[in-house]
């Protein structure tokens, strides 16, 4: 009970904080915080930051739950565009794109929010994709996890530097999609199209 009560007074005390701290960022920007276009704007801004950093908070082993399920197989299990949003940790601004991730048994049905989980905080994408990576490993223990993301870069496109690179694709395996070229190349194949992964 008194954890239900605290919980929400310091993330209220929190969203103060960010709310005074947007609402100097926007004079210093050379706007009026209280013209009737952005009286609510760092109210809003600090719930979205909240919720697109949720991810810190929640608990993987609580969101897996009792999802874990055997499967008499050990064919590839490819789950593929997967949503993905995060926001990059450099810039705070978003990237976005599609998860794809292949499995060989044990199963999991609860793979796009742990991805979620991992997305919603301030990351680079190549360690998102190696936590997603790792965290499979951990409550799945398969044969095998690859876990590749695509996503494009508004840091990037925004600001309009590295454009040909906005759009970027990484990739990270474990098990026998490491081990075994065949069952990567396997792999490969049932994805298509994605090219250029690299590790
Ligand atoms: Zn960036």
């Amino acid at each position: 009970m008194a954890k239900k009560v605290k919980k929400p007074q310091k993330s209220n005390e929190k969203l103060a904080k960010i709310e005074k701290n947007i609402r100097s960022t926007l004079q210093i920007l050379g706007e009026n915080p209280k013209r009737e276009g952005l009286l609510d704007t760092p109210k809003r801004y600090a719930k979205a930051m909240e919720f697109l950093t949720s991810g810190y908070t929640n608990d993987i082993d609580q969101i897996v739950g009792d999802a874990l399920f055997q499967e008499n197989s050990s064919e590839i299990v490819i789950v593929r565009d997967i949503e993905l949003f995060s926001l990059c940790e450099h810039h705070l601004l978003p990237f976005y794109g599609k998860a794809h991730v292949a499995y060989i048994p044990n199963g999991l049905s609860k793979i796009p929010r742990i991805i979620d989980a991992y997305s919603r905080r301030l990351q680079v994408q190549e360690r998102l994709t190696t936590q997603i990576a790792e965290e499979l490993v951990r409550i799945l223990n398969p044969l095998g996890v690859a876990v590749i993301l695509e996503a494009s870069h508004l840091c990037m496109m925004m600001r309009g530097v590295e454009k040909q690179n906005s759009y970027t694709v990484t990739s990270s395996m474990r098990g026998v999609f490491r081990e075994d070229p065949m069952t990567r190349s396997e792999l490969m194949d049932l994805l298509g199209g994605l090219g250029n992964t690299r590790r």
